[in-house]
């Protein structure tokens, strides 16, 4: 027995490192993946208009780019801090009637929706914050886009919903206090099916495919652009992703993601042009180093998934929902559980055949059969 015992050790070992460095490989891959545009900066220092090609150098020309509460950034789930405060974000006034028209428009750098004031974060912040606009955030054909990160994992796009403060006049007063704005983040997916409100914006950008092209579009509800569960996020104070990079930003991030069909995803990735008329593409900020901030999760990262909790939608929108849950307690502690179980089944197994065959002693072969579950085996596809 010691001799299996032994071997199935060494295998468990083997296979920990290959695990780990398969983990490595994604981590490389995924650090590189946004640094393929070449870093040449044609245009002067002083010159006012920006672009994601020399999004290294915005901290030239705008001061706060370079300071130390930037936004985007990776969560990393094991440090996060369990908040039990974080009550769930409660929207109002997001079901706008098909009467209303939203204006939606390519400004160069995304495709950004016009909401109106009646729209409004009431519940899940200490203030109440007004909604002004949201847009999109994405990759290519070829990679992913979202602007945040999880465990160093990019998603294929993300949603900005952006707020400010009700105790400040308009947007552009609130965006300089450090309280003033507050935006919804979400990360978009890949799934089976048609997502239709995001259909809603998808179905008109071969209209406003130039930059400075703009459109009207009916109201719909866009609650049904976010996750399902709005109970369970991250929380941390960050700044605006692009230039002017104010640091008045307090972010939630949501832990659901929000899926869209294929097609959906590439009429995002490749609808628009620039303002260079090239496609507009890979427009995220890369992650930006946390300095000591701390992120706050609304849930126990390390204890549950959210498969556990029902998926009800606080009321706040009707109909089928398209979002799904994504990232556990680690695709890594999955992995290795999986392993565990493998391994120890095998060893179960070994064990069972070498004494049938001796058919000698009396045994209890019953004893560690029964303290698997495969709960945690289905998280690592
Ligand atoms: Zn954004």
């Amino acid at each position: 027995m010691s001799r299996v015992a032994l071997r199935v050790s060494l295998l468990l070992l083997l296979l920990l490192l290959l695990a780990d460095l398969g983990r490595a490989g994604t981590e490389f891959d995924q650090e590189h993946d946004g640094e393929d545009s070449p870093h040449s900066r044609e245009k002067g220092p002083g010159h006012s208009h920006w672009s994601y090609e020399d999004r290294d150098y915005w901290g030239q020309d705008y001061l706060d780019c370079a300071d130390n509460m930037q936004s985007p950034i990776n969560i990393d789930m094991a440090k996060t801090i369990f908040s039990p405060q974080l009550r769930p974000i409660q929207l109002s006034g997001y079901s706008l009637p098909a009467s209303d028209r939203l204006r939606l428009r390519n400004n160069g750098h995304t495709v950004l929706l016009e909401l109106p004031e009646s729209l409004a974060i009431t519940g899940g912040y200490a203030q109440q914050y007004r909604a002004a606009q949201l847009h999109l955030h994405w990759g290519s054909p070829s990679g992913p886009g979202s602007e945040h990160t999880i465990n160093g994992r990019r998603f294929a796009a993300e949603i900005h919903v952006v707020h400010y403060n009700t105790k400040y006049d308009s947007f552009s007063e609130a965006m300089v206090y450090p309280d003033g704005l507050a935006v919804l983040g979400a990360f978009l997916e890949v799934g089976p099916r048609e997502n239709p409100y995001y259909q809603e914006i998808l179905k008109h950008l071969s209209k406003i495919q130039r930059e400075g092209e703009e459109v009207l579009v009916p109201g719909f509800n866009i609650a049904g652009l976010l996750p399902a569960n709005l109970k369970l996020y991250f929380h941390y104070n960050g700044s605006l992703t692009t230039p002017p990079c104010f640091q008045t930003v307090k972010w939630t991030v949501f832990n659901q993601t929000v899926l869209l069909s294929h097609d959906q995803m590439l009429t995002l990735v490749t609808s628009l042009r620039n303002d260079d008329s090239k496609p507009l593409q890979n427009n995220y900020r890369l992650v930006q180093g946390l300095h000591g901030r701390r992120v706050l999760a609304s849930f126990q990262t390390t204890l549950l998934s959210e498969k556990h909790l029902p998926s009800d939608s606080d009321g706040s929108a009707g109909g089928e929902r398209h979002s799904s849950s994504s990232f556990h307690a680690g695709d890594v502690l999955a992995v290795l559980f999986g392993v565990l179980f493998a391994i120890t089944a095998l060893a179960f197994l070994l064990y069972i055949y070498k004494h049938r065959s001796q058919n000698a002693r009396l045994d209890s072969p019953t004893k560690s059969k029964v303290i698997y579950t495969a709960a945690t085996t289905e998280n690592t596809a």
